[in-house]
């Protein structure tokens, strides 16, 4: 059980006809960070490569990494450390108590919820919140602040023990999780099993779309098993039993896609879904020509940014990172930066602080006015939060600095 293993079928229809769109070659894990930089350059490092199903057009890796080694207990992301992510909860909690009738009788479950970030907007609604994640740092994190977090994997065995303890659920949300899983239809189908009749199920996840059209490749790694975009997730949703009420988007990490669904007697696509996905099907996500020059547009921006940065150490400037998310891994492995030009990377989650960034040797430092004074060139590792890192920095009066923004194009700018 929880073996590392190569998947050879699509994960939503079964189908063997995959054609490969990238390779990476091989790649440490992004999210489990060292805490010395002897062992940072020991770690193992996994085969990351990107395929398509021919038939159904799902988008997946084709190697899964055993989710022991992937959700360890050194796991370091926390939802709660970025202002944008707060705000976001907020409203969408707000949107879901209108759309869905939520009220203070009804029970949200929340399927790796992390630190309890969403879950904590819905409590400030009144709600009743449960919420259930693997990693263990996280999870503490929220039962300390008063979210009711459950510290396990979200599979057939824990939604019969849920049942069990709370009953079935009125509301089941999912941000940003469901390309993790190991066993997608597994979750999917005991979401459906979990949830009253005519309860609600909506679930966030990065917009595959996005990530092609502005050039995020970095947001490709082991722990991202799935790449969705709404179409193929569409048909399996209605094949297991769920209507489609709305399929929206917005710009949180890059690129989101939402999907409310309903359990409903009868199974229905409703009409705006119907036309989001007609739209959607006249984009790149359908486009060979756009997919085959994909790894082409991606090298050629990463040698720009190489080329650039090397420019600055070569004026014998002092570069520093900022942000040091699981992605972060895969720019400096592509960009072929190493610590003698990154001197450290800044990071305001506590639990990176201290570390070091997988088979580079850059320490990871947390946060303080005084780490970015000696800098000249900051390069924005976690460049989804670029406005919340750059207001930070207006605000604490940081100025004289260049900075690089590595995606969708290398971008430089001076603050
Ligand atoms: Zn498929």
């Amino acid at each position: 059980m929880n073996k590392s293993k190569k998947i050879d079928s699509c994960r939503l229809c079964d189908s063997k006809k995959l054609l490969k769109i990238i390779d990476f070659g091989r790649v440490p894990l992004g999210n489990n960070l060292s805490i010395s930089s002897e062992s940072s350059m020991r770690v193992d490092t996994y085969k990351l490569c990107l395929f398509r199903c021919n038939k159904c057009n799902h988008f997946q890796l084709n190697y899964e990494v055993s989710p022991d080694k992937l959700y360890a207990t050194n796991y370091t992301y926390l939802s709660g450390v970025a202002p944008s992510f707060i705000k976001h909860f907020d409203r969408y909690s707000k949107w879901i108590i209108k759309k869905c009738n939520l009220n203070s009788n009804n029970t949200v479950l929340d399927v790796g919820s992390n630190d309890g970030t969403c879950l904590n907007a819905f409590k400030n609604n009144n709600i009743n919140v449960l919420g259930i994640d693997p990693a263990s740092l996280p999870s503490k994190i929220a039962n300390k602040r008063g979210i009711n977090t459950l510290n396990k994997f979200f599979n057939r065995q824990s939604t019969e023990e849920i049942k069990k303890k709370y009953g079935q659920i009125d509301f089941i949300t999912s941000h940003n999780v469901l390309a993790h899983i190991g066993n997608i239809k597994e979750v999917f189908e005991s979401i459906f099993d979990l949830l009253k009749d005519r309860g609600y199920f909506c679930f966030e996840v990065g917009y595959f779309l996005k990530v092609l059209q502005k050039n995020y490749f970095d947001t490709i790694y082991h722990e991202h098993l799935d790449y969705h975009h709404a179409s193929p997730l569409v048909k399996y949703l209605l094949s297991i039993g769920f209507s489609i009420v709305s399929i929206t988007t917005n710009k949180i990490q890059g690129g989101t896609l939402r999907i409310l669904c309903k359990k409903n007697n009868i199974v229905r696509l409703y009409a705006q879904p119907k036309k989001f996905l007609v739209k959607e099907n006249n984009t790149v996500i359908n486009n060979f020509d756009f997919l085959t020059n994909w790894p082409n547009r991606i090298n050629q921006n990463m040698i720009q940014l190489n080329k650039v940065v090397m420019g600055y150490y070569k004026e014998k400037k002092n570069i520093v990172g900022y942000g040091a998310p699981t992605k972060a891994t895969l720019i400096l492995k592509m960009s072929k930066m190493s610590k003698n030009i990154i001197t450290k990377i800044i990071e305001d989650n506590d639990l990176k602080a201290g570390k070091y960034m997988p088979k580079t040797n850059i320490k990871i430092i947390k946060y303080k006015k005084n780490e970015l004074i000696s800098a000249d060139v900051i390069i924005i590792f976690a460049w989804n939060f670029f406005s919340d890192i750059i207001k930070k920095l207006k605000k604490e009066k940081i100025s004289k600095k260049i900075i690089i923004v590595p995606l969708p194009k290398v971008k430089i700018f001076y603050i």
